[in-house]
């Protein structure tokens, strides 16, 4: 074989087929499938792809390869033919596909052996130094007393301090330098508890399926704190005794200390953690010792599906309900769905964990297509606790006009009185999500994008949570230079501030991404909630996910409507889900707990349905208005984006795109071009079309040609044209 066909390393849609290289003597046995070579394009030297080798090329003189960039192969054979997959499932480039399965650094050739990483820490006694003549290395001392052991480079930074200042602590004895154990190795291995009923029956079922050379699908639908963790833990065990890798997919958000600790006391040493905090360098480090099968079992949020276990016999998602599955970039992949096809590739066994299946999941189930296992009752002692559904629009016509009702007010005093930890919950951050004038009903947007602004108390004005966008508030009204301007739709910290005033001198923590953004805060936060140093807690979905908080027996949820009202058909599934995690973080103590809903929307079936903790009911009235409307999981979406700074030719582009679109009709049905829910973002206009139909997957290979030979015609497109391949969110 003396050529090559090679995919360049450039995201254009002109460069989405290889193209054919000669393969010269010295190099020929060296060039394998999957390796990174160098070669001429036009008159520049461009990186490539080696996809296949090649008897014969296409061209008459094809032109020669001139190095290896990487001496073995970055890409084995299970990610060639993935890549093809995902290219066609998911309407995105082959580079796209093979940047998002190769980390950075190894793209620019840099596969290397592991870096070894050292810590510095403190020896014992350090504080009693005197270092005041020090300044910079007194600094740096009490970083690593406050802080911990810490890579060299990063308490320098966080000191402010130089290189000397380490070393002459070092000489004086305050410092030790020490060699980063793989994995935390030095944690003491951890006891397996002895499975409850359900969760053996769960466990044996899948267990089987392991032995089994077939690949499955199971979806293991268990109310939270059921146990599913440590059913996944059995499963992994298992797998590694079979000698195979194991997967564990986890939303970012749930990525916590705790729960990384848990597994590397579990599987001691074997643990590789991909997470998007992750230097280049360690991501590196990490993907090699996987490859290598030093690191069996793989942790990480959505991307971690892509982890080059050779030998793979078993992925679970836990959570697998979860929006951050799906990428929003391209490629635009669903992690459940790259999971399915590896688990596929190597006959393995596939786990879907959730206590809110998604409607895709729980349908395919009911199908037959997976099997489905319950467990239906909490390991640890204590039921599911009561929920309360209040109607705010009778508190408003009775009078009440506080953004708490009576009865939360009430269950808060009670539950502050006996010394236990109330939850407040509110999917909205900031004061204020309008600022409006009461005399023309002026509302205050983003000039960049179709959105309100939110108000900030906290010295900022009002900012748009799409682009940053910052503005004062204005005094009078630029609308009718009125002065009644107010402010609507509590946000936390509105939530912040009328709890101080109710309760004046009862400490308590806000979480949303305003107080989390500085690195450790969140745990910070965490910690003292946890310790019980405050009793409320007041959150975003942040505090709704996999927390576990024994003292709190009371939450509270301020308004169950903000996703309600949201323009997508999947509002009322996030509305269930969302409801009942936060519901299952009462009274997962000793103590009994208790839950108070506030809605406008008392009779709303997600929000009885949650209130019920009742998932069959939900699933069965959801299914049937998805049947209804012809929504997934009964059909599939295409959504065609067009973006652009002018709005006149954007039109133009997507009115011709959808007389190409016709072509298609036979397979379903086109909808629009018409403006997207958020018609303007970050000051680019933008208009899309839905194609909805039964099986649009197999439309892939000719539909795909289209587009990319729509975008990459002449004269040029005069706009952005992306397409989502079954889209979490339509906005
Ligand atoms: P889920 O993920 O289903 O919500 P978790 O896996 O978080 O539930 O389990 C809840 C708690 O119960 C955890 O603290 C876990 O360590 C504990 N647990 C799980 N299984 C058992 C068991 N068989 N016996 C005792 N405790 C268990
Ligand atoms: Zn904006």
């Amino acid at each position: 074989m003396e050529y090559a066909e090679v995919l360049i390393d450039q995201v254009t849609d002109a460069l989405d087929r290889p193209f054919h290289y000669h393969i010269p003597p010295e190099l020929q046995g060296k060039v394998k499938p999957g390796c990174l070579v160098k070669v001429p394009f036009g008159a520049r030297r461009c990186q490539g792809y080696v996809l296949r080798l090649l008897r014969e090329p296409d061209i008459q003189e094809a032109k020669e390869i001139m190095a290896l960039a990487a001496p073995e192969p970055l890409l084995q054979k299970e990610q060639l033919a993935l890549i093809s997959w995902l290219a066609h499932r998911y309407y995105c480039r082959r580079i796209e596909a093979v940047h998002a399965l190769l980390p950075a650094g190894y793209r620019r050739g840099k596969t290397g052996g592991p870096r070894r990483k050292r810590l510095v820490r403190a020896v014992p006694g350090a504080a009693e130094a005197d270092l005041s003549r020090a300044p910079a290395q007194q600094r740096l001392l009490r970083v690593l007393l406050e802080r911990g052991p810490l890579p060299p480079a990063e308490a320098l930074k966080a000191a402010g301090a130089p290189g000397s200042a380490l070393k002459a602590l070092q000489k004086k004895g305050l410092l030790s330098l020490e060699e980063l154990l793989p994995e935390a190795e030095s944690l003491p291995p951890e006891e397996p508890p002895v499975l409850q009923e359900e969760q053996q029956a769960a466990y044996k079922e899948i267990r089987a399926a392991l032995a089994e050379s077939a690949p499955r699908k199971f979806l293991l639908h268990g109310i939270t704190g059921s146990g599913k963790t440590e059913v996944y833990l059995r499963l992994i065990r298992d797998c590694l005794e079979q000698g195979k890798g194991a997967i564990l997919l986890v939303p970012e958000i749930a990525l916590t200390p705790q729960m990384i600790e848990h597994f590397q006391r579990r599987f001691p040493g074997k643990v590789a953690l991909l997470h998007s905090a992750l230097s280049p360098g360690e991501k590196v480090e990490a993907w090699n010792r996987i490859r290598e099968g030093r690191a069996p079992v793989v942790l990480g949020p959505r991307s971690a599906v892509f982890a080059p276990l050779e030998k793979l016999g078993l992925i679970i998602l836990d959570e697998e309900h979860e929006n951050s599955y799906k990428q929003e970039e391209a490629p635009r992949y669903h992690a459940r769905e790259v999971a399915w096809w590896r688990t596929r590739y190597h006959r393995g066994v596939l786990v879907l964990g959730s206590a809110t299946p998604s409607l895709e999941s729980y349908y395919e189930g009911l199908q037959g297509r997976s099997a489905i296992l319950t467990m239906s009752s909490r390991v640890t002692p204590g039921d599911l606790p009561p929920v309360e559904i209040v109607d705010m629009r009778r508190e408003l016509k009775e009078g009440h006009r506080l953004i708490f009702s009576r009865r939360l007010l009430e269950a808060m005093e009670q539950v502050l009185g006996r010394g236990e930890q109330v939850l407040l919950f509110l999917n909205r951050r900031g004061f204020a999500s309008f600022v409006l004038c009461r005399e023309c009903g002026y509302v205050a947007r983003c000039p960049r994008c179709a959105v309100s602004l939110t108000l900030h108390l906290e010295g900022e004005g009002m900012i748009c949570h799409y682009c940053s966008y910052r503005a004062e508030v204005p005094r009078t009204c630029p609308g009718c230079g009125g002065v009644q301007i107010r402010y609507f739709g509590a946000g936390t910290e509105r939530v912040e501030k009328e709890v101080r005033k109710l309760f004046p001198g009862e400490p308590l923590v806000r979480m949303d991404s305003d107080t989390t953004t500085r690195r450790g805060s969140h745990q910070q936060l965490y910690r003292r909630f946890r310790a019980g140093e405050a009793r409320i807690l007041i959150g975003t979905q942040m505090i709704a996910k996999g927390f576990n908080f024994p003292g709190v027996t009371l939450v509270g949820v301020i308004t169950a409507d903000t996703a309600l009202n949201l323009p997508d058909f999947r509002a009322g599934e996030r509305t269930f889900q969302l409801l009942t995690q936060v519901s299952g973080r009462a009274g997962r103590g000793p103590r009994e707990g208790r839950v108070i809903i506030q809605t406008y929307h008392p009779r709303h079936y997600s929000i009885l349905a949650a209130a019920e903790h009742d998932y069959l009911a939900f699933s069965q009235q959801e299914l049937q208005r998805r049947r209804e409307l012809s929504y997934p999981p009964f059909t599939d979406l295409i959504r065609f984006l067009f973006i652009g700074e002018e709005e006149e030719p954007l039109w133009a582009e997507a009115e011709e795109f959808a007389r190409l679109l016709e072509s298609y009709r036979e397979y379903g049905e086109i909808l629009g071009p018409a403006p997207a829910p958020l018609f303007k973002l970050k000051n680019y206009f933008r208009i899309q079309i839905i194609l909805k139909g039964e099986r649009l997957a197999a439309l892939a290979p000719s539909l795909r040609r289209a587009v990319l030979a729509f975008r990459s015609r002449k004269p040029p497109l005069r706009c952005r044209l992306s397409v989502d391949f079954n889209p979490q969110m339509v906005l």
